[in-house]
């Protein structure tokens, strides 16, 4: 399906598997969220690990969806923030990221044109951090970060407190991400223009969506 994307003036990016893809960071991100149930719990890491997968199974059949990880700890009683701090502390993105020309070069070709933003269920300390590796840290008007409304993707209201924010009609956005179910179905309810990237390379598709020649 062809839209006319002419109306577009801001991007809406989601980070973690977007901008990015790090199974090594994944791991640890897992990992970590484990360790955080079995130390709520009181039980061994091997029992945390299976906690976690069993929630998370539990709430796919609910859902019919793949739960996010914040859900799934929420769901055993792990609030946002607690889940977050864990993160901060035993999350190290160094360990898996570095600069990434071609992300740089596709971002910094639509600043001057377009007003870039990111909406992430990560939190700004890690995002901070992240997008500093990837070296994009400079290009972004603002960040959405999990402190921004402390409800995770997808949610309705903290989307529409994000579109408020940054202003404009529905077709004036295009939204970017790696789930279509976390990022991108709430922004197409409102009739907002989305492109869902399985690989980073998949980026490179929002010069020919927007109509740049490169
Ligand atoms: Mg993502």
């Amino acid at each position: 399906m062809l839209r006319d994307l002419k109306q577009v003036r801001s991007i809406v990016f989601d980070l973690d598997g977007t901008l990015y893809k790090s199974d090594g960071l994944a791991k640890e991100i897992q990992e970590m969220a484990a360790s955080l149930v079995a130390d709520t719990r009181g039980v061994s890491l091997k029992e945390g690990r299976t906690l976690l997968r069993n929630s998370r199974k539990r709430l796919a059949e609910l859902l019919e969806e793949e739960p996010t990880l914040t859900r799934t700890c929420l769901a055993l009683g792990i609030e946002v923030p607690e889940f977050h701090r864990a993160m901060q502390s035993g999350v190290r993105p160094e360990r898996y990221l570095e600069p990434d020309p071609v992300l740089q070069a596709l971002l910094d070709s639509l600043v001057g044109g377009w007003d870039l933003y990111l909406y992430t269920n990560n939190s700004l300390p890690l995002t901070e951090k992240i997008l500093a590796l990837l070296g994009v840290e400079s290009v972004f008007r603002r960040l959405y970060t999990i402190e921004f409304n402390w409800t995770p993707k997808p949610d309705p209201e903290t989307l529409q407190r994000v579109l408020e924010d940054v202003g404009g009609p529905p077709d004036s956005f295009l939204f970017v991400g790696d789930r279509e179910q976390v990022d991108l179905k709430v922004p197409q309810a409102l009739g907002i223009p989305t492109l869902l990237v399985s690989e980073t390379p998949d980026l490179l598709q929002i010069h020919k969506i927007l109509g740049i020649v490169p």
